[in-house]
């Protein structure tokens, strides 16, 4: 199987540094948690442009994001070993450096537990369904609700609090950690070949 995974939401803990500076720029206190939707920033009062300034501004450096899940790397090179695992994100090109840096820190290393690092533009916001894989692992609800109308193609939701309205059934499943990612690849891939 050809599968793809996600960086922001999957891998790395993004939104934890999203809050951090945004708290600081706005006398807010906002946590992970009040991200309740992909569009949390029309709930936020600003505007997607002023989202984006500080998500580029933690790209930049983006050394002190939180890693997920540790046991990530080792699931991901067992499946690389007999699938084509490919690191597919939506962060923008000109921190593509940065992020390969970042994911090796955390013994994510290209040839070992990934292909390539294919970087897509973020708007659409479902615009990685134009890349074709058997799977994809990702928190975004917008690529959830186009790959649902794929039958030939899955999506592991990755559980977040900006999707928990999505219903995950047929095509999509939910998943919690990379055990449970793990678990779900497997089961696929049994399906797809029976
Ligand atoms: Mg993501």
């Amino acid at each position: 199987m050809k599968i793809a995974i996600d960086i922001d939401g999957v891998l790395l803990d993004l939104v934890v540094n999203f809050c951090e500076i945004f708290n600081k720029k706005h006398g807010t206190s906002y946590s992970k948690n009040d991200v309740t939707r992909w569009e949390f920033f029309n709930d936020w009062n600003i505007t997607e442009e002023e989202a984006f300034e500080i998500f580029f501004q933690i790209y930049e450096n983006t050394t002190s994001v939180p890693f997920i899940d540790e046991t990530a790397p080792d699931f991901l090179e067992k499946v690389n070993r007999s699938h084509e695992v490919y690191i597919l994100s939506a962060r923008a090109s000109q921190y593509r450096d940065q992020i390969i840096e970042k994911l090796n820190f955390h013994g994510i290393k290209k040839g070992e537990q990934y292909i390539d690092l294919i970087l897509v533009h973020h708007k659409p916001y479902a615009s990685k369904q134009d890349y074709e894989f058997d799977v994809y692992v990702d928190d975004n609800p917008h690529l959830a609700d186009a790959i649902k109308l794929m039958k030939d193609r899955h999506l592991l939701l990755y559980d977040q609090p900006w999707n928990q309205n999505f219903i995950c059934e047929n095509n999509i499943i939910r998943v919690h950690n990379w055990n449970e990612v793990y678990e779900k690849l497997v089961f696929i891939n049994f399906k797809l070949n029976l």
